[in-house]
This record gives C-alpha cells, structure tokens and sequence, in this order.
C-alpha cells in the first residue's frame, strides 16, 4: 500500500465499514492489517479494529486485528458524552484528558493485547474499571478522541510503534 502507518478516525463505524467495501478498500485494508501495518483507531476507529462487535451490524463489519470484545455505544447517546482524566502510564507525566463521544469500550481482551488505560470511577453510577485504549503489535485504538485536545502524546506514542521505536 506504500504507507508507513495508517489512521482511523472517529465518526461512525458503521458508515467506514460501508464506504471502505464500496471504495474496494475492505481487503486491502485489512491484508495491511494481517501483515503488520501500524494502524491506530479512534472511537469509531476502535471499533474497526475490534475482532469482535457487540451491538454491531452483521452486514458491517469490522477489519479487526486487536483481538478484543468492544461495545459499541456504551456509554449511552451523543448527550451523555464527556471527558476525563486517564492514567496511561506509557505516556508517562500528567493524566490525558480524554474526551468521549457516544465511545465503545472494551469488554474482553485476548491473550496478546496489552491495556494502555482503564477509565477511574469519577462520580457515582460511572462504569468504574473499563478498558478505555488497548495495543496489540502494531495496533492501538482508544475509545476517546485525542485530537480534541491539545495533548498530542497519544499521536506521538503512534508516532514512534509506526517506527518501531516501542
Ligand atoms: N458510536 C460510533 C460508532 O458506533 C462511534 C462514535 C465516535 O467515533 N465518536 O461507530
């Protein structure tokens, strides 16, 4: 494919897994995939790398490559999206504001998949302890949206899987 890494933005996964069959991206995309390209999703891109979709549609399917059980939409509708401050102790330094929009997360995850950060119970009733980001070889997703906010280490741990540095 001639690229070094790719990126998978939020949005909606339902709409890229479609657009990707139509542009005849689906194959090429996930044979990258199988033979090592970096790929990191966000959200929606999460989601696309999720072996396996709960509450997904059949006829849309994930690439899949992280061997992981996500949710989609589990933490409820666009209105009760919100940030918070996460642990991601591979970034080292400050907690990362973490903003989430109508955001998957994890609820199973395979033998090689490393977890890159858990969501903290902030307030009574949170789901407390949910994997939030996870790595697999080449391949991070996060549930949240780091382009959001000024913080770009999330891009530049991509960064340096992308060339091999971790
Ligand atoms: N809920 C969307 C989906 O199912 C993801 C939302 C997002 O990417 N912010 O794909």
């Amino acid at each position: 494919m001639g690229l070094d890494g790719l990126l998978i933005p939020g949005g909606e996964s339902t709409t890229i897994s479609l657009l990707a069959s139509k542009q005849k991206l689906f194959e090429p995309i996930t044979t990258a995939i199988a033979q090592g390209l970096a790929v990191y999703g966000s959200c929606a891109g999460m989601i696309m790398l999720a072996d396996r979709v709960l509450d997904g549609r059949v006829d849309r399917p994930s690439f899949g490559g992280i061997d992981i059980d996500v949710r989609r939409n589990a933490f409820g509708r666009q209105v009760d999206s919100f940030e918070a401050k996460l642990e991601l102790p591979v970034l080292g330094g400050e907690p990362f504001p973490a903003v989430f929009i109508r955001a998957p997360w994890v609820e199973r995850i395979g033998g090689g998949v490393e977890i890159i950060a858990r969501l903290a119970r902030q307030n009574d009733g949170d789901p407390a302890g949910r994997i939030v980001a996870v790595r697999q070889g080449r391949l991070l997703a996060t549930s949240f949206h780091p382009e959001l906010t000024g913080d770009r280490r999330i891009h530049e741990y991509f960064l340096r899987i992308v060339r091999g540095e971790v």
